[in-house]
């Protein structure tokens, strides 16, 4: 068979699998129902005529998702099954009420609140695009993030059915150096600057806490970003064992790891060093001279990113706290948007590739990310709530160890449940792309053609009229 035929017959669509993953911990649930038992015991009294002793029927109603089918029925309503659809409530007002439960509030903080944790809670274990829309009447516009719109108003769509398997749309990105231009002596051969990098098969790449790691989450990091072909960013220290895992592994090394570079186990593809060191690019570059070497940094850094690019560094790996701000306040969607003009301006941004990481909590967030400048999202708290991380007060500060995962954590459920949370993402960013009529995710990195701005727009109705001010404008 010819060589070509060869390859197109060992082509596989890529895919990440699927399974429910339920909760390991049991979390307080969404709502509280509240039952008035007179009322409940009179309509059973009722209903047993009218069903004829139907148990089942009777211990199911007035909810059909088994809300009351315990064993003595609404008398001890099991409110980890209802999912606030209101029908009861609507249905027998006079007994029924439901209320959100104040407890679940404590699963998140004031930027990662519960309607984030719920919603990674439900991606994380079904591994499904969570349906919102119909019937919607929550704001459409806000602070942050909610600040910005995309614009998926596209005449021409030719791959809208992506999800759905139609026409392929590919989330493959690539991270390292690809030069402006190549050249070539008479001979053919290239001369100059030779593209360096390596492509994994999301923009998404796993960023673990550079804290201490209870014993097995490394692994389960280390083990979904294999399997998803992707990368995992692992703290020096944890990389130990996990050589089976290397080529997914990019270690954070720090001055003081200079020396032990030879104790890795296995050769990286990339390497992060936590903050410019010169002595310790040297012996990075000594130590692995075929790695990509990152700069992992604060956004703070951001008028000094050039000058790093121009003594070698090609990839950027950005951080905001995990509320999304920099030291000095920027919120990071300002703060992606000021490192990727600075590299426009300087006219290399072709060469290098931004990460990024805080603040970046829902799936959305990955292409508005991207929209304003990042390559791919390293992504951080959503995969401790994935694994069902409980925060203990605000957790904003990078390297403070403000949460707690379960501790019965166990290696396959761990990674079936940040593989969902991958697949639900990923699913969410093609019907982002499907609707936008892109066909790869790497034309969406600085397409601010397709970002709109609240407040923009608002001025640009709005600006001179009785009673508007910028202020105003939240
Ligand atoms: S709100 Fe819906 S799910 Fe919850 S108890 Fe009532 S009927 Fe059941």
């Amino acid at each position: 068979m010819p060589e070509h035929r060869e390859a197109a017959a060992g082509y596989h669509r890529y895919h990440i699998p699927t399974q429910p993953a339920p909760d390991i911990e049991k979390w307080p649930s969404r709502f509280k129902v509240k039952v008035r038992r007179s009322g409940l015991a009179k309509l059973l009294i009722k209903e047993v005529f009218h069903y004829r002793g139907r148990k089942d029927v009777i211990l199911s109603r007035p909810c059909m998702y088994g809300v009351f089918s315990g064993p003595v029925g609404g008398f001890m309503p099991r409110e980890e099954h209802c999912v606030g659809c209101l029908r009861c409530t609507t249905e027998f007002p006079e007994f029924v009420r439901i209320e959100h439960n104040p407890e679940r509030r404590s699963l998140g903080d004031s930027y990662f609140t519960f309607n984030y944790v719920d919603q990674i809670a439900y991606e994380a274990s079904s591994g499904l695009v969570p349906v919102r829309g119909a019937g919607y009447r929550g704001k459409f516009g806000g602070e942050g993030w909610d600040g910005m719109w995309t614009d998926m108003s596209e005449i021409v769509r030719p791959t809208r059915d992506g999800i759905h398997g139609r026409e392929t749309i590919s989330t493959v990105v690539d991270i390292g150096f690809t030069p402006n231009y190549l050249e070539f002596d008479p001979s053919g051969q290239p001369t100059g600057s030779t593209p360096h990098y390596l492509s994994i098969q999301l923009p998404i790449v796993l960023d673990a806490p550079q804290t201490e790691l209870a014993a097995g989450v490394a692994r389960i990091y280390a083990r979904t970003a294999a399997e998803l072909d992707t990368l995992v960013v692992l703290p020096f220290e944890y990389t130990t064992g996990l050589g089976e895992f290397g080529d997914a592994i990019v270690p954070v090394v720090r001055p003081e790891h200079a020396r032990r570079l030879g104790q890795l186990g296995f050769t990286p593809r990339i390497i992060e060093m936590q903050g410019w060191d010169e002595a310790l690019y040297a012996a990075i570059t000594t130590a692995f001279p075929l790695a990509i070497v990152a700069l992992r940094t604060g956004f703070e850094e951001t008028d000094a990113l050039v000058s790093y690019a121009q003594r070698g560094i090609k990839v950027f790996h950005l951080l905001a706290d995990y509320h999304g701000r920099s030291a000095d306040g920027g919120f990071v969607l300002d703060l992606i948007r000021g490192a990727h003009t600075a590299f426009v301006d300087a006219g290399i941004r072709e060469e290098v590739t931004l990460l990024g990481s805080g603040g970046m909590i829902a799936a959305e967030h990955m292409p508005k990310a991207m929209i304003c400048g990042l390559d791919a999202v390293a992504v951080d708290t959503p995969l401790l709530v994935a694994l069902q991380a409980r925060f203990g007060g605000e957790c904003s500060a990078r390297g403070a160890s403000s949460f707690r995962l379960p501790t019965d954590l166990n290696e396959a459920w761990g990674v079936q449940r940040l593989k969902n949370l991958c697949a639900s993402w990923r699913d969410q960013l093609l019907e982002i792309l499907g609707a936008m009529g892109l066909r790869e995710v790497r034309r969406l990195r600085g397409e601010m053609g397709r970002a709109m701005f609240m407040k923009t727009l608002e001025a640009d109705a709005f600006a001179g009229l009785l009673g508007y001010t910028e202020a105003s404008n939240g």
